[in-house]
């Protein structure tokens, strides 16, 4: 287990035994189809012990959930609970002849579609330890065959960083690899410019460092979470780029749509007309999705992602047997998968109808979010229910989507920021002793959120006795306890813990970042992540010009009026440089952020034409950004 054990002391409060007991009652929790659905075609699982990592640490490991098995606890909302229960089902499963999917064997599928002279493998995982894993699984169970081809339906890291798992390293050895069109550069990019505090949120989203426990992590919607293993890239061969573009892949028939702009920024979705199999991607999975993550990210579109489902329905539904996506289980029978793709593009376009309608009335997000109720036939049908996004959530991004973070009332223009907001309650209400009282009395009748607002302000304020700290992470997790989403509880959870034992880093987490990724991004990409970091205070009055050559690139970064900016390619080469800097882009990051100085960057082989000096200032000049920031107090 590479989970710590759950040692903290958690309170259920009465109010959220009663609210998840309602739960129970009012959705129909025991329908068996899905987990038949779920359980169909099962081949073999991984080997006991789960999957190592070359540190010695495990990147994959089902046991972590073996305690899901029985009665829902009262710290769980029972349909999050079987929602879990579904995604434990996990191994090698036969989809059709010709078609297995690995499902559980990392955070997303990976899908195996026989070819003529090899394995085309779909979606190769996050890590290149669960990715080879599930490939040694596939040759054992199916029998030992090259991998002939790779299609990676979209840019999010857990449908390509295991890549290098199933092609090897050898990019001359590398089979073709099929990608949506801007693949390459929406995976480099998307997370880069906001990348810390993304990444720091997504330790959030994702509960990282939470125990798997009744009152740890349980689930993250779209599949149990990400493997913890070693990320890759390897750049694509072949780029689909229309809707209606037919491949024949390793003489399999591939029918693709595009779905970019939907889910992620680069998507498609495919059939196999002669499996009569459609893959959907991520666009549809088995719960509502987000329009906004809670790591933070541009926000999506719900209304085109409604469109590419109707225009999927329209063009493959009548060619459709089962529905086998990138998360989750599949859909059997052509009725069934028509229901299930109205459904799915249904949750899309009543989010977004109905937040513009009361956008239209006059309503602001949280307004739009209290007033919000389901559509009717979301009690019964479990696939769109919010297990990963949630309605209130989704509503507020679609209104961002459209109208931007201000809701219109002058008052919120220009609002005290927490810490200024948070010393005025307290002083109004007079005093921390009067405000833990009113938070008392909250939880005792539980409006939880309004106790988090009160404990909130006296975090904010400065003023956090233990007790308020106590109080707080009590109240964040009772209200984990009654989500129904898997990853807005890992929020609530991990808030808790931070406010009890304040942010503990993990050392062994690294930055996230994918080496072969980074290689992929752009020379303006790099410069420009770079100038986010400048300092306007140590730019003050500083003008400076300097040339960089990397490899046969060509940059001129200038710093003036305490701003940065590049030009690259041509633009770059002609104008006034104070110096000029020869170097690689792993020395151009090292530089940058202070992990090497001027001195030894020249004894590393970096040349510098003109004044030394100017590079050691222009490095200077950058701040470098600490992952393990404060969020749930100042
Ligand atoms: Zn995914």
């Amino acid at each position: 287990m590479n989970t710590p054990s759950d040692s903290s002391a958690s309170t259920i409060l009465p109010g959220t035994v009663a609210y998840n007991q309602g739960v129970a009652q009012r959705l129909p929790l025991d329908d068996q189809q899905a987990f038949e659905d779920a359980k169909r075609g099962w081949l073999a699982a991984f080997p006991e012990g789960g999957i190592q990592r070359e540190d010695g640490g495990t990147a994959w490991d089902m046991r972590w959930f073996d305690f899901q098995a029985g009665a829902c606890p009262d710290s769980v909302n029972p349909s999050l609970w079987r929602h879990a229960q579904l995604n434990n089902i996990h191994g090698l499963f036969e989809v059709c002849d010709g078609v297995w999917q690995a499902r559980s064997c990392d955070y997303a599928n990976m899908t195996i579609v026989r070819g003529d002279t090899g394995w085309i493998i779909v979606d190769p995982v996050i890590a290149v330890e669960t990715a080879a894993a599930t490939l040694a699984l596939v040759n054992q169970t199916l029998g030992e065959r090259p991998v002939s081809a790779v299609l990676v339906t979209h840019c999010h890291p857990d449908h390509f960083g295991g890549i290098r798992g199933v092609v090897g390293d050898d990019p001359a050895q590398f089979p073709p690899i099929y990608v949506p069109e801007n693949f390459t550069e929406a995976a480099a990019y998307e997370g880069i410019m906001a990348g810390t505090a993304m990444f720091r949120r997504s330790l959030f989203q994702f509960g990282v460092g939470l125990p798997t426990s009744p009152t740890g992590k349980i689930d993250g919607g779209i599949g149990k979470m990400p493997a913890i293993g070693t990320r890759t890239f390897a750049a694509p061969s072949d780029i689909v780029r229309e809707t209606g573009e037919v491949h024949v892949i390793d003489g399999v028939t591939f029918e693709f749509q595009i779905a970019s702009g939907t889910e992620a920024p680069a998507e498609f979705t495919f059939l196999l007309p002669d499996h009569g199999v459609l893959c959907m991607a991520e666009v549809c999975t088995q719960t509502m999705h987000n329009l906004l993550p809670p790591r933070g990210a541009k926000v999506r579109d719900a209304l085109l992602w409604a469109k590419v489902i109707d225009e999927a329905i329209i063009r493959f539904a009548d060619r459709t047997e089962i529905i086998a996506n990138s998360h989750n289980w599949p859909v059997w029978g052509k009725d069934n998968a028509l229901a299930y793709l109205s459904e799915q593009r249904d949750i899309y376009k009543y989010t977004h109808d109905q937040t513009l309608r009361l956008a239209n009335l006059g309503h602001t997000p949280d307004e739009i979010a209290a007033e919000m109720v389901e559509p009717d036939w979301l009690s019964t049908r479990f696939h769109a229910r919010g297990f990963y996004g949630s309605l209130t959530f989704n509503a507020r991004a679609t209104y961002q989507r459209y109208l931007g973070f201000y809701d219109g009332r002058p008052v919120n223009l220009n609002p005290l920021p927490p810490a200024s907001l948070a010393t005025h309650y307290v002083d109004a209400l007079g005093g921390v002793e009067k405000v833990l009282e009113l938070a008392q009395v909250a939880i005792e009748t539980d409006a939880l959120q309004w106790a988090a607002t009160l404990l909130n302000h006296i975090v904010f304020a400065d003023l956090a006795t233990p007790e308020a700290k106590s109080l707080l992470a009590t109240v964040y997790r009772n209200q984990g306890y009654r989500c129904e989403s898997g990853i807005m509880r890992n929020v609530y959870l991990k808030g808790a813990a931070e406010i009890e034992n304040g942010v503990q880093p993990i050392a062994a987490l690294g930055t996230g970042r994918n080496k072969d990724l980074a290689d992929a991004l752009s020379l303006e990409d790099w410069f420009d992540i770079i100038a986010v970091r400048l300092n306007p205070e140590r730019s003050r009055g500083v003008q400076l010009a300097l040339r960089f050559f990397i490899g046969d690139r060509t940059a001129l970064v200038e710093i003036n009026r305490q701003t940065e900016n590049v030009r690259t390619g041509a633009a770059a080469t002609n104008g006034h440089a104070d110096a000029e800097v020869t170097l690689t882009l792993e020395q151009l990051d090292q530089l940058s952020t202070h992990k090497l100085n001027v001195t030894e960057a020249l004894a590393a082989g970096v040349q510098i034409n003109g004044d030394a000096a100017l590079v050691e200032q222009w490095c200077s000049l950058h701040d470098t950004f600490d992952l393990w920031f404060n969020v749930v107090s100042p």
